[in-house]
């Protein structure tokens, strides 16, 4: 078996028997990662309470055929805010649901961890809920979906875009509905935030308009993952069948 070390970001853990753990990493240098800390229920564990959901930690692995094995964890910085702060604490589960369901095993992406890292160091610091909305707007963009938005996807109007839909690749004006609502406002942080203006909107957004982007967020995260769902489906039948015509 080989050891290796990584990084990581402890997306969430499961129990296994009696005193073990199933933990599920999203790891720089390899994605995600299902590992298992043994005896880390045990009181005494040496690293059981830093191997939580949200911790950032040095890990150093033996790779398995199925699950790898932690034989240490060290944490790298302690988000504490994360977990005393109850609205951050559930902003960051967000950001760790997402990047779990959006995010296959073994896809090495360290562009995303390093999203995902900054966005939960921002929200330890200043507990700010545009982090969800510009970390959501950032993933699409590393995912290849930047959503276009400042004009009708169909029939490229400028004016009057009133919804939004990943599948369509942007905006929508109201003679061609389709998705989600979107105000005027939520629209032009969007830009913003794609125009690279991350800071100004964390900064700037406050009231119905950043609850309008994190609510948005969420559905635009959904589109998302539907697609990406779908498309690994289609492979897979492709996959079926090839293996299907193979038999024959
Ligand atoms: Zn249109």
């Amino acid at each position: 078996m080989a050891l290796y070390r990584d990084e990581g970001v402890v997306l969430r853990t499961h129990k296994l028997g009696e005193a073990d753990r199933i933990v599920v990493l999203f790891t720089r240098g390899r994605g995600k990662v299902r590992a298992v800390a043994k005896g880390v229920r045990r009181t005494r564990s040496k690293f059981g309470s830093r191997l939580e959901p949200g911790s950032i930690v040095g890990l150093q692995l033996y790779e398995g055929r199925n699950l790898d094995i932690v034989t240490q964890a060290e944490r790298v910085e302690t988000l504490d805010a994360l977990r005393t702060d109850l609205d951050r604490y559930g902003r960051s589960a967000v950001l760790l649901e997402i990047i779990d369901n959006a995010t296959e095993d073994g896809e090495s992406n360290p562009a995303v961890y390093k999203l995902l890292t900054g966005a939960l160091r921002e929200l330890d610091r200043a507990g700010n809920p545009l982090v969800v909305p510009t970390f959501v707007a950032r993933f699409l963009v590393l995912e290849g979906v930047q959503p276009l938005v400042d004009a009708c996807v169909r029939c490229g109007a400028t004016t009057d875009l009133v919804a939004i839909q990943i599948h369509e690749g942007g905006v929508l004006c109201r003679s061609c509905p389709s998705g989600e609502p979107i105000s005027e406002p939520a629209r032009l942080a969007l830009q913003l935030v794609f125009d690279g203006r991350v800071r100004h909107v964390l900064d700037s957004t406050t009231g119905d308009v950043a609850r309008e982007l994190e609510t948005l967020a969420a559905k635009l995260v959904e589109q998302h993952t539907e697609r990406r769902l779908r498309a690994s489906a289609v492979l897979y039948e492709q996959l079926d069948e090839g293996v299907g015509s193979l038999d024959r």
